[in-house]
């Protein structure tokens, strides 16, 4: 079959089976052949990979990533998207589609069928209403991974990728930060997709790390401070943490703590290193 990647095989694979776009799910189909390219030189597929892929859509990736990988489990909530695959990727044996939601699917099992659980990489165009939900639970549930190759809205990959006292630093870049680390390998313009998204788009490579950087005694603690720290971005680290009920600490520990690492105490969260925060959080799980 000819690529979906070139807009009138896409639009005419659409109008064949007369295909309602649900906004609901962030249905934005790629359209760019050098884009797609792209991705999969930035996620270097081989024939060793196992490539789970998310929200296939119309199948436009799981073609490129069929003829390059090992095998390929593509995860799509849209049952009307099914018989669509079904048709655009007949011409594959290594392809399994999935009619499931990413979310509540145990992606730990899907790896230990498909690949005896050995590291498998991501590949997605991702729906952007839940992108950092698909992100967190890859990691936090510890999917074996070897790396993460997606697209996000284009201010999504700046937070992943941003460091202590810029504005986009956040939970979020921490968290990414801790388990991989973040590439930013294209920018993708809205007139690549159909129909065109209303926000600019990017390609990130999230490479898990095989030994993590920084090492904490208490991971849970160290997320929950994380958390509690940017809930309220604008109060001191003192104030946040102490209100956090979840944490039940008391701003004289927090502020014994802070004194221990040389910190001021009216200091934020948001000049912290991913360092220092594992630094406070072992000073206040003892
Ligand atoms: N991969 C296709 C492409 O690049 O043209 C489609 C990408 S589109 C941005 C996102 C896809 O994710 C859609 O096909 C959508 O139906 C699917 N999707 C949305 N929410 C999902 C979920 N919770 N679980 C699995 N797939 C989902």
């Amino acid at each position: 079959m000819a690529t979906l990647g070139i807009p009138q095989n896409t639009i005419s694979i659409l109008q064949k089976y007369q295909f309602v776009f649900q906004k609901k799910y962030g249905q934005n189909f790629l359209v760019d052949t050098h884009v797609l390219e792209k991705i999969m030189d930035a996620a270097e597929i081989t024939k060793e990979d196992c490539v789970v892929e998310i929200g296939p859509g119309i199948g436009t990736m799981t073609q490129y990533l069929a003829e390059r990988a090992g095998a390929v489990v593509a995860v799509e909530i849209d049952k009307k998207l099914i018989p669509i695959l079904e048709e655009t990727l007949a011409a594959y044996d290594n392809v399994t589609v999935l009619n499931e939601d990413i979310i509540k699917v145990d992606l730990n099992r899907i790896v230990e069928e498909k690949n005896g659980g050995r590291p498998v990489k991501v590949v997605a165009n991702l729906p952007y209403y839940i992108t950092t939900p698909i992100i967190m639970s890859l990691f936090e549930n510890r999917v074996p991974l070897k790396s993460v190759t997606v697209m996000v809205q284009k201010e999504v990959a700046e937070r992943m990728q941003a460091g202590p006292g810029t504005k986009n630093y956040g939970a979020l870049s921490l968290a990414v930060q801790y388990y991989a680390k973040p590439e930013v390998v294209a920018n993708v313009p809205p007139n690549c997709f159909i129909p065109r998204p209303n926000v600019g788009s990017a390609v990130i490579r999230l490479t898990r790390y095989e030994e993590y950087p920084i090492a904490v005694k208490d991971e849970n603690l160290l997320f929950a401070l994380i958390r509690a720290s940017f809930n309220q971005r604008r109060k001191t680290l003192a104030n946040s943490l102490s209100n956090a009920g979840n944490l039940s600490l008391s701003r004289e520990q927090v502020a014994a703590a802070l004194e221990k690492m040389q910190l001021s105490s009216t200091v934020r969260g948001e000049a912290l290193t991913l360092a220092q925060f594992a630094e406070l959080a072992d000073l206040l799980c003892s």
